[in-house]
């Protein structure tokens, strides 16, 4: 297999001001055409960190991909710190100073001569085009490394990388056809549950790889082997679904709000909520999703106890009595959503989301579901900051409704 390294360039980085969503989207499109990515590197705006960094690399990878400190003010020294990598100088490419040029008078933005910067690059670089900004990127050969060089913003970097540098390496990596992928999305079991329940298909598939990507209450189960193991895969795959059965809501990007809108659809169920912990989550998600008007009726956010008395119903002695965090309470905002909204399904939350709580109680939530005659509640204990424990209640609210429709439906 090929190995590569990634570089990320910028100061913002390595002082945590942004996130390095870079060197993510880079190793997984490699990965994607079977290029294994080794390191992933990040070093700030100083030519010499940065061109020490490259000469390590170059003798190590045949495939460096960088990004970021293309652009045209003084910070920006990418270019720089390549050309004293590889010792070459730095030469003026009329081309790529025309084309910049253009780019300002079309966007009708005044050209300094900072500008021309960006049209100087290590001799013999290739220029790579930028259809989304002003920076070119360039791609240089030394030895037996192919180094290419991005600019930082995301988007511009995204659609170079697919557009100039995915193309090229295929070529360099002809014959080797990508990694075989299989992911799947799960929800209601801990990591540790997850994967004690699939380690004997871990032990039994050696050839797969297993990795597990925790995000916001869901786990991302993703299976990785080489062409050549397809029959393998799919019977990995096969053992997968029938262990993890309903506790997957999905393959590839599957969303929790995609899946039960396309159940509350496809059974022609509406849905109304009654949100106290979530402040209008809920509503917020279910309606993220164009054609939302279909299943979702409406919602309430109960935010106050009154609201919880006068918009849906619950009892003012019960709410005196049990608080407004209670699992009858649940089920009652819920009932009352359903009925206010003349829906199938209510669906209510309320909770703790901190930082402080009646009896220390943070991260204790109650979801309740209301059907035609009936209603219930479960009870969720979550940990996290305030705006975790509010997201997580969604994602778990919604599996509630997944779980219902699941056992509905069969
Ligand atoms: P510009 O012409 O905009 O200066 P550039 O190629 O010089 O482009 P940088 O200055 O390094 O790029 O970065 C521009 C912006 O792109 C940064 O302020 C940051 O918001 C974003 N960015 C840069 N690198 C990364 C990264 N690794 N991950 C996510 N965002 C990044
Ligand atoms: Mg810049």
């Amino acid at each position: 297999m090929i190995e590569a390294a990634v570089l990320t360039i910028g100061d913002e980085l390595i002082r945590g001001e942004i996130v390095d969503t870079n060197s993510a989207s880079i190793a997984s499109c490699l990965q994607q055409i079977g290029i294994g990515v080794k390191k992933c590197l990040t070093v700030g705006d100083d030519t010499a960190e940065i061109a020490e960094t490259l000469e390590q690399l170059i003798g190590s990878y045949r495939i460096i991909v960088a990004s970021g400190g293309l652009g045209p003010t003084g910070d920006d020294i990418t270019r720089e710190a390549v050309a004293r990598a590889l010792g070459r100088e730095l030469v003026y490419n009329e081309e790529a100073a025309a084309k910049i040029e253009k780019i300002f008078t079309r966007r009708n933005i005044k050209f300094t001569t900072n500008n021309f910067r960006q049209a100087y690059f290590p001799e013999g670089a290739e220029i790579l085009n930028n259809e989304r900004g002003t920076a070119p990127g360039f791609k240089c050969q030394q030895d037996n490394t192919s180094i290419y060089i991005l600019p930082g913003v995301p988007d511009e970097m995204e659609r170079m990388l697919a557009a100039e540098v995915l193309p090229d390496l295929q070529k360099l990596n002809s014959g080797i056809r990508p990694l075989l992928l299989a992911r799947y999305q799960v929800i209601g079991l801990g990591e540790a549950e997850l994967e004690d329940r699939i380690k004997k298909i871990i032990k039994d598939y050696s050839s797969v790889h297993f990795s597990f990507l925790p995000r916001g209450g869901v786990i991302e189960v993703k299976l990785t082997c080489s062409p050549e193991k397809e029959n393998l895969l799919s019977r990995a795959e096969k053992e997968i679904e029938r262990k993890l059965s309903s506790y997957i809501f999905g393959r590839g990007d599957a969303t929790l709000t995609g899946k039960i809108g396309k159940m509350l659809k496809n059974t022609s169920r509406t849905i109304a909520t009654a949100e106290s912990i979530t402040g209008g989550l809920l509503g917020k998600r279910l309606t993220d999703r164009a054609g939302s008007s279909e299943y979702f009726a409406g919602g309430v956010i109960s935010y106050s106890g009154e609201s919880k008395i006068k918009l849906l119903g619950v009892p003012r002695e019960l709410l005196a009595t049990r608080g407004a965090v209670d699992s009858e309470v649940a089920e009652l905002m819920a009932r009352g959503a359903r009925e206010l909204l003349a829906a199938d399904i209510g669906l209510a939350v309320t909770g703790y989301a901190g930082p402080e709580a009646v009896g220390n109680n943070v991260g204790l939530v109650f979801g309740g579901l209301a059907v035609e005659g009936r209603q219930y509640s479960v009870r969720w204990n979550l940990t996290g900051d305030r705006k975790r424990i509010r997201w997580l209640t969604s994602q778990f609210a919604f599996n509630l409704v997944r779980k219902h429709l699941l056992e509905e439906i069969t």
